[in-house]
């Protein structure tokens, strides 16, 4: 079990596909369906058939490259995303579908005797053109005939006239789903996007969970008043009820929340916003994470009361809308005790820790035992041309995942 991937050759598959949906500002342009997206695809197909893997493009446009495949025994999957978000940098998703192609090419390569299949998958708009992990909800049968023709991007343009621009047929994509016994164990390997591994010197992160959310659009109504005429102790300032609220986001973290909690004001809005009016609105959004559910039912009662304990003080009113709710999603215990355990035989110190970004195996883990592998972010950089991640990291965390995806082929599974 000495297999270690051809980091020379993955470095050159890195790079080459970073030049593919470049434009002059140096950004990528991948969105699922332009296309910068065909000739991503276009690369990926071409690279899995000089690697002699057998293709399959299913309903959803998801590609997959396949290594024994028979049609009966479920594969061991890996994969990412080749879209990106507008002026992308170069790793985010690409990385983890060359990882998994280069896996794949050395198992081929010595020619490892095989329980399972294995397969490397391109997941289809993962980025959300059309609103996000189409390929991998699609493979896990969350699409329904509505959501597909539903689908718009930010112009307006239909999944549905998108893809058959590009000779699919979407409705096809209901017909991607899997048969959760088909596929054995999925595994991801990404760029954290965040700052972690790379300020705490780690080359491999274990990803355990990936955090769910709760996002609220909040506003706070007093009433609009002369700033000279109106004593301080006859205002009804809606900002002052903002501000009241928003010093105690870390007090009701830290009595309610866990060590990952995070909790974000990001857009406020004034109203009349003038430098000579008491504020008479505040419209702002609450955005709150964390990577267990409970805690974050916890969160959501904490900050309604403070919201509310807060209005009465001020003498406001306040409303919330929910703009949207994510569940959190807990990896395969398993996977991580074995990841973990083969950093550790490869000499490689790695970190158990969340996800903060949502990624396909979100959607993977409820259709299988499925984990992450991060490699660190350079200053914690993505979706932007800065995105970096050194060779030494990648190649580390390559190994990692190759290395498992060898030892599922020896496990007999309890669970
Ligand atoms: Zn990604």
């Amino acid at each position: 079990m000495s297999l270690t991937i051809n980091s020379e050759r993955l470095k050159q598959d890195i790079e080459d596909l970073a030049r593919v949906g470049r434009m002059d500002d140096t950004g990528i342009y991948r969105m699922a369906f332009s296309e910068g997206d065909m000739a991503g695809r276009q690369w990926f197909k071409q690279k899995l058939e000089q690697a002699g893997l057998e293709i399959y493009e299913d309903g959803a446009a998801n590609i997959h490259g396949r290594l024994n495949w028979d049609g009966e025994t479920p594969s061991v999957m890996t994969g990412s995303h080749l879209d990106t978000v507008p002026g992308a940098g170069h790793l985010d998703g690409a990385l983890g579908v060359v990882v998994g192609l280069e896996c794949l090419r050395r198992v081929k390569e010595e020619n490892v005797k095989l329980r399972y299949p294995l397969e490397v998958v391109a997941f289809t708009d993962e980025e959300g053109r059309f609103g996000g992990m189409l390929g991998s909800q699609s493979i896990a049968g969350k699409l329904t005939p509505e959501s597909i023709l539903n689908a718009v991007d930010l112009d307006g343009v239909k999944l549905v006239d998108a893809m058959k621009q590009q000779g699919y047929d979407a409705m096809q994509a209901l017909h991607a789903r899997r048969n959760p016994d088909s596929i054995h164990t999925f595994l991801e390997l990404h760029i954290e996007q965040g700052p972690i591994l790379d300020q705490m010197g780690f080359s491999v992160g274990v990803v355990d969970a990936i955090t769910g959310l709760f996002r609220w659009e909040v506003s706070l109504i007093g009433t609009p008043n002369h700033a000279g005429t109106t004593p301080m102790h006859m205002r009804n300032d809606a900002f002052q009820a903002l501000a009241g609220f928003s010093s105690q986001i870390q007090r009701i973290l830290d009595e309610n929340g866990s060590e990952r909690s995070v909790a974000t004001i990001g857009k406020v809005h004034i109203s009349p916003g003038a430098a000579n009016v008491v504020p008479g609105r505040v419209e702002f959004s609450l955005d709150v994470r964390d990577t267990d559910k409970g805690v974050l039912d916890e969160l959501r009662n904490a900050f309604r009361r403070a919201l509310s304990a807060i209005a009465r003080r001020h003498d406001v009113m306040f409303e919330f809308t929910v703009l949207s709710e994510i569940q959190p999603v807990k990896c395969d215990v398993g996977l991580i005790k074995e990841l973990i355990a083969v950093a550790d035989s490869l000499k490689i110190p790695s970190l158990q820790m969340a996800s903060g970004a949502a990624h396909d195996t979100q959607f993977m883990v409820t259709i299988t035992r499925a984990a992450m592998v991060f490699v660190p972010s350079k200053e914690g950089r993505s979706h932007s041309v800065a995105e970096w991640t050194d060779m030494e990291h990648i190649e580390k965390g390559s190994n990692v995942l190759c290395r498992l995806q060898l030892i599922r082929q020896k496990e007999i599974f309890s669970s």
